[in-house]
């Protein structure tokens, strides 16, 4: 990174580094390109901590307080084509994120979907992403404090459903709130050992794919 300038200065928000991050993605085997679009198009460095922003453009998980991480972009890339590749022409209407941390990958997803819903555990996380996605104009995004093991059965059923912490297990929940046809992508497993999984519903069962191995903070149990 070349940037040594302080605050949201212009070198490391600049269209070349974000740039430079796209290219990265796509070599790495991110082929979709509305997916491409989005991390061209979010500010990164409006999530996290202005002491952090000089290394937003970079591809790694950086920390943003309460021991929560905002997650590597190339896992965000990976995860929303995971839910969207496979669907052909038809737009996913309702999905589902469980983790919204800092709303980096709500914002990537948002305007790829119809609605998007997402639940978060710990309300000042929730509050802030709240507001800066209110301040990027995402109108289609519905917030919900409370614990994702339980999905949003009110809303349920859903098109995709992404996750973005580790459970030990697959929820059961998560798996009866999709619709025929929908998937489910979650990372599982203790630290250090996580697999990233589609879990996709048809009518004859459910089926289970292993897309890479992931390191997610773990998915805690009832509202912090
Ligand atoms: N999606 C974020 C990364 C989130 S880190 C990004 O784009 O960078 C994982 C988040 O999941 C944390 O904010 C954590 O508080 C939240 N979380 C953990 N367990 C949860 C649960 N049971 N329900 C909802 N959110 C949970």
């Amino acid at each position: 990174m070349s940037s040594s300038s302080g605050g949201h200065g212009i070198g490391m928000t600049s269209a070349r580094t974000r740039e430079r991050l796209v290219q990265r993605l796509a070599a790495g085997g991110i082929h979709n390109e509305a997916v491409l679009e989005r991390i061209r198009a979010v500010p990164r460095h409006l999530f996290i901590d202005e002491a952090l922003a000089s290394r937003a453009y970079e591809d790694s998980a950086l920390p943003i307080g309460l021991g929560q991480t905002i997650s590597q972009p190339y896992i965000v890339a990976l995860m929303t084509q995971a839910l969207l590749d496979g669907s052909g022409a038809r737009r996913l209407e309702k999905v589902l994120e469980v983790g919204t941390g800092c709303g980096y990958q709500t914002a990537v997803l948002a305007p790829l979907v119809g609605q998007l819903f997402t639940i978060e555990r710990l309300a000042g996380l929730q509050r802030a992403a709240r507001q800066r996605l209110a301040g990027l104009g995402l109108g289609n995004v519905r917030f919900r404090h409370g614990d994702g093991f339980e999905g949003w059965p009110g809303q349920a059923p859903f098109d995709g459903i992404l996750v973005t912490a580790a459970p030990a297990d697959v929820p059961p929940a998560l798996v009866e709130q999709l619709a025929p046809g929908g998937r489910l992508v979650i990372p599982v497993g203790p630290a250090g050992n996580q697999e990233l999984l589609r879990i996709s519903r048809h009518a004859g069962g459910v089926e289970r794919e292993h897309l890479s191995w992931v390191s997610f903070v773990p998915l805690l149990e009832g509202k912090g």
